[in-house]
């Protein structure tokens, strides 16, 4: 396990998840129900920007420095507060150098009969997610593959629920075992939502990704969201999310904030976005 997620926190590709994390998270809102959120691929949950690392490649100014910059409409800056808010709340002030991953995001948005399970293998990261959530009652760690997690977790006792899946797609192999556990996972928790993210990438990997999604997972209420911001022939100019039983609100608000954020984020001018319904409601 080679990849480390500190070199890529924040980019254009963190955006287009941690906006539609926020936007499903904050719909579980609306009842009053305890939820929980379960995040197979957690990472260490925050990141230093001013890190050598992510110095390195910079890839979070493309990314939510832009989004800091843009210009929004009323209603993109309102779908997109709860992100931006959890974005603010781990930095000081004026100063920008710090980026929450998915299980502070998250957490920003757990209100207090809320649970989340969070789970990672790579040993540094765990300790620092570990050590991020040490004592915090709503919080559980596990030092496990993901893989497996994603089994031993469904269904969360509290019923209702959110899955996130965002493995680093370093190892070959990774479509197939999203798609398998996208399989796996609807046969456990069939009414929960869940969110399988990938990298868009040209061949025929890709290609029978997109067909396994629909055919294998063949759930209904399926939708997808993209967003690439150039002419995606090399990996990882684009990345998607397959939301299963999103919540009805969601095709609509992307509708409204992915246009914006793609205009902030596009690098050429052959960026671009699309949320499309993958199966459609029974
Ligand atoms: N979800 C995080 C976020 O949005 O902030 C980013 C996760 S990053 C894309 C993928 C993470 O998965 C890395 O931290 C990597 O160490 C971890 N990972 C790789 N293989 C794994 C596995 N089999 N089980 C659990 N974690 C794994």
């Amino acid at each position: 396990m080679n990849y480390r997620h500190i070199y890529h926190a924040g980019n254009f590709a963190d955006c287009l998840k941690h906006a539609i994390l926020s936007r499903i998270i904050t719909y579980m809102q609306k009842k009053d129900k305890a939820f929980r959120v379960i995040d197979t691929h957690a990472g260490p949950g925050i990141y230093d920007l001013s890190s050598k690392e992510a110095q390195k490649t910079g890839e979070w100014k493309d990314g939510i420095g832009k989004l800091r910059e843009a210009n929004w409409s009323k209603k993109s800056k309102e779908l997109l507060t709860p992100y931006f808010d959890a974005v603010q709340a781990v930095n000081m002030g004026e100063k920008f150098d710090t980026y929450p991953g998915s299980p502070m995001i998250t957490h920003s948005l757990l209100r207090k009969q809320d649970r989340m399970t969070v789970s990672e293998l790579h040993a540094d990261d765990f300790q620092k997610l570990h050590a991020l959530f040490k004592g915090d009652y709503q919080v559980k760690t596990q030092e496990v593959n993901g893989w497996h997690a994603l089994k031993s977790n469904l269904p969360p006792k509290e019923k209702r629920g959110v899955l996130l899946v965002d493995p680093a797609f370093e190892e070959k192999g990774d479509f197939f075992r999203m798609v398998r556990g996208a399989r796996e996972a609807l046969e456990r928790f069939s009414t929960g939502t869940m969110c399988f993210w990938y990298p868009i990438k040209q061949g025929l990997e890709m290609r029978e990704f997109n067909a396994d999604m629909v055919n294998v997972v063949g759930h209904p209420n399926t939708i997808v969201a993209e967003l690439w911001v150039k002419d995606t022939t090399h990996s990882l100019d684009g990345s998607g999310m397959v939301i299963v039983n999103p919540p009805y609100t969601l095709v609509n608000e992307l509708r409204i904030i992915l246009p914006e954020m793609s205009r902030a984020l596009s690098q050429t001018e052959d960026g671009g976005w699309r949320v499309s319904t993958l199966v459609p409601e029974s």
